[in-house]
């Protein structure tokens, strides 16, 4: 009886030691889907079939420095937090500004990049160059975005439409066309985009606003996989291997 209970104990013992063991291998196999963006150049990007960018590096630094797995997984913006939502993604990395509205949900890094809207117009357009000035006027967004919220605030203050777009180009094409005459996107993404290549637009205007990016995961859902996310941001910036992945795309 007692060498019975002895042995039963050495049994339930050696079970949750597998168990817990079972547990590690889990984590430590674990590929953590990262939600990008599809079209977010400097920030994300796909060129010859692979996805570059200042997030694209970032994360794939930290996961390296951290010891965890990832795979990238682009989609529309304004998909991406109910992915979360939905457990298809464990991790974000958009561009995607911090905002109380969406901590209701998720769960933010350490802010890694200053941002912050502007107003773009075609060229040649020399009646807006404020916020003031869009009265009556035709504002593209890109859906999901906090420029599109911003616009919503805007065209209800001063009787303007606003239209929505799932990507940026397409915002950008509409306001280089004609059809719309200002569109709202995040300075460094459009200050970029114009610098790459002339699409026929101007930034005009100040800084709407100071958003800052920040990673973010489901709330509540993952501290573990944060506090990593946390500590390589924290190591990379520290090391100018952070200084490093911006030049190679900024080169200012
Ligand atoms: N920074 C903006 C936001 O968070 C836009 C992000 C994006 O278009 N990828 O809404």
């Amino acid at each position: 009886m007692k060498k019975l209970s002895i042995f039963g104990l050495v049994m339930i013992l050696s079970l949750l030691l597998a168990a817990c063991g079972g547990d590690k291998e889990d984590a430590k196999n674990k590929v953590y889907k990262v939600g990008v963006d599809t079209t977010y150049p400097p920030f994300e990007y796909e060129e010859n079939g692979k996805q570059k960018g200042i997030d694209i590096d970032l994360i794939t630094e930290i996961a390296k420095k951290e010891g965890f797995k990832i795979k990238l997984e682009p989609m529309n913006f304004k998909g991406i937090i109910p992915a979360l939502q939905a457990d298809e993604l464990d991790i974000a990395i958009a561009g995607m500004s911090i905002t109380d509205e969406r901590k209701k949900v998720v769960d933010f890094s350490d802010p890694y990049f200053k941002a912050g809207l502007t107003l773009v117009v075609a060229k040649n357009n020399n009646n807006i160059t404020s916020q003031d000035d869009v009265k009556g006027k035709t504002i593209a967004v890109k859906k999901g975005t906090t420029g599109a919220q911003f616009a919503e605030e805007l065209a209800k203050k001063k009787n303007a439409k606003v239209v929505q777009f799932n990507d940026s180009p397409s915002m950008f094409q509409e306001v280089s066309n004609g059809n719309a005459d200002v569109l709202i996107e995040d300075y460094p993404v459009v200050a970029y985009a114009i610098a790459q290549k002339d699409l026929g637009l101007k930034i005009v205007g100040d800084r709407l606003n100071g958003d800052n990016y920040g990673i973010a995961v489901l709330k509540g859902e993952n501290e573990d996989v944060l506090k990593k996310i946390n500590k390589g941001l924290a190591d990379l910036k520290k090391s100018g291997k952070y200084d490093e992945i911006v030049k190679k795309y900024l080169k200012e």
